[in-house]
């Protein structure tokens, strides 16, 4: 669990990072087979970002701070983004960004099927209160195939709600 909560060190990262998004190896291992299943539905999944280290997390905070604060709750502090463990991705299908991502083709195909490859929507809509963050239809946390398939098909669990953590 990795949230403005419950935060990481500055050293904290995956374990075995791998391929171009340096994600955690089981994260990567899942997301290949995820993004291949996409396919041969004719669904394209880019990586638009994969492990932040903590250092960049905190230039893009500082960033966003100074150049759009009205946006600053779709930004984690660094210590509390889950990016900087590299079991978390943001995905979409390399044109249509923010929440339009929803609805499009890539979108809809991964709401659907992520839980069934390990993933689940991490920001679901309306539970900003427990989570700290916006609607992200985006990001997706590598959990686990035993746990994702434990969240409902709807993407409305949280991960705080589904461990009993505030
Ligand atoms: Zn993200």
């Amino acid at each position: 669990m990795v949230s403005k909560k419950h935060r990481i060190s500055a050293s904290y990262g995956p374990a075995k990072p791998t391929g171009a998004n340096q994600l955690d190896s089981a994260t990567a291992k899942a997301l290949a087979k995820m993004t291949a299943a996409a396919k041969a539905d004719g669904v394209v999944v880019v990586v638009k970002s994969g492990y932040r280290s903590w250092t960049t997390q905190k230039a893009t905070y500082d960033r966003a701070l100074r150049t759009q604060p009205q946006n600053i709750s779709y930004y984690a502090p660094p210590g509390a983004s889950e990016h900087q463990t590299g079991l978390a991705v943001d995905l979409w299908d390399g044109r249509v960004w923010y929440r339009p991502m929803e609805n499009t083709a890539t979108g809809k195909w991964l709401h659907k099927h992520a839980h069934e490859y390990g993933f689940i929507l991490r920001f679901p809509k309306n539970k900003q209160k427990i989570t700290g963050v916006a609607y992200e239809p985006w990001h997706f946390r590598y959990v686990g195939l035993e746990h994702s398939a434990k969240f409902d098909k709807a993407n409305s669990l949280t991960l705080e709600e589904y461990l009993g953590l505030d």
